[in-house]
C-alpha cells in the first residue's frame, strides 16, 4: 500500500514536472525560470514526506498550524522550502517565522509590518508576496491594485523582502478567462516595479488546472496540489 502509493506520488510529480517544461518551452521560457511548489494540503505527514521522497523540495500549506505540524513531525526544515499560501493571523506569525517560510498571501499593510516586526526580532530576513485580488470577485482573497500601491509605499524595514506578487484566479472561470488574469497580473507587476523602483521578480500564479496559462503569462511559481495526489488519496476536491 505504501509502495503503491510512493510510486503514484514519484509517477505524479514526474508528469507535473514534464508539463510544467512542456509550458514553459511552449512559452519559449527557460524550463528552469519556474519553481513547482507542492500544495500539501490535502493530505498528511506521511503523504507529504512521500512526495520530498518524489523529489519535490517545494512545500506549500495554507493553514499555518498544519505547517508548524508538519515542519516538527518531519524535520524538514533542512531540506525543504516551506511556502505559506493561505490566511496568516498576525498572532500566528512568529511561531510561522520559526520555519523560515516564503510567504505568499500578505494581504494586508499590518501583516506586512507583523512580519517585519517579527523578522527583525529574530534576526532574519522573509521573502514575502503580495496578493492581489486579480479577478476582482468579492468573495476572493488579495488586495487591489490601490491598497498595493499603500502597502509598497510604506514598506516597513529591510527585514522584509517584496520579492513579487500572488494572484489566483477568480471562479468558474475558464482557461482564457483565466490567462487575460494573469496577464493584467503581469502587467500589475511590472507597473509597480517601475513605479517603486523594485524589482519585484516572482509571480505567484497558477494551480492544478491552469497552470499552463499562468507559465505562459511568467509565473514564476506556481502551487499544485490536486494533480499531484490523484491515485493517492481521495481528496474530494470540487
Ligand atoms: C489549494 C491551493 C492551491 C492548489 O490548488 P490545486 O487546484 O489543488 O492545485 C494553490 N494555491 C492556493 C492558495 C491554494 O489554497
Amino acid at each position: 500500500m505504501d509502495d503503491d502509493s510512493q510510486n503514484r506520488l514519484n509517477e505524479n510529480w514526474n508528469a507535473v514536472l514534464s508539463d510544467v517544461h512542456q509550458a514553459a518551452t511552449d512559452a519559449g521560457r527557460d524550463p528552469n525560470s519556474v519553481t513547482v511548489i507542492g500544495v500539501t494540503k490535502y493530505v498528511d505527514a506521511e503523504i507529504t514526506a512521500m512526495l520530498v521522497d518524489a523529489g519535490c523540495d517545494n512545500l506549500g500549506e495554507n493553514r499555518p498550524q498544519v505547517l508548524w505540524q508538519k515542519a516538527e513531525i518531519l524535520s524538514l526544515d533542512d531540506s525543504v522550502q516551506w511556502h505559506v499560501i493561505g490566511n496568516l493571523q498576525r498572532n500566528k506569525t512568529r511561531r510561522t517565522l520559526r520555519h523560515r517560510p516564503v510567504i505568499h498571501s500578505v494581504d494586508s499593510e499590518k501583516l506586512l509590518t507583523t512580519i517585519a516586526q517579527e523578522s527583525s526580532a529574530a534576526g532574519i530576513t522573509t521573502d514575502v508576496l503580495l496578493e492581489v485580488n486579480a479577478s476582482g470577485d468579492e468573495s476572493k482573497t488579495g488586495m487591489t491594485p490601490d491598497e498595493l500601491r499603500v502597502v509598497l509605499g510604506t514598506m516597513p524595514s529591510d527585514s522584509v523582502r517584496v520579492i513579487g506578487i500572488m494572484a489566483m484566479a477568480g471562479w468558474d472561470t475558464d482557461s482564457s478567462a483565466a490567462q487575460s488574469q494573469f496577464s493584467e497580473t503581469r502587467e500589475l507587476r511590472d507597473t509597480l516595479a517601475t513605479e517603486f523602483g523594485l524589482e519585484l521578480p516572482h509571480l505567484s500564479m497558477g494551480m492544478s488546472g491552469d497552470f499552463a496559462e499562468a507559465i505562459a503569462e511568467g509565473a514564476t511559481m506556481v502551487r499544485i496540489g490536486s494533480r499531484l495526489f490523484e491515485g493517492v488519496t481521495d481528496i474530494g476536491h470540487g
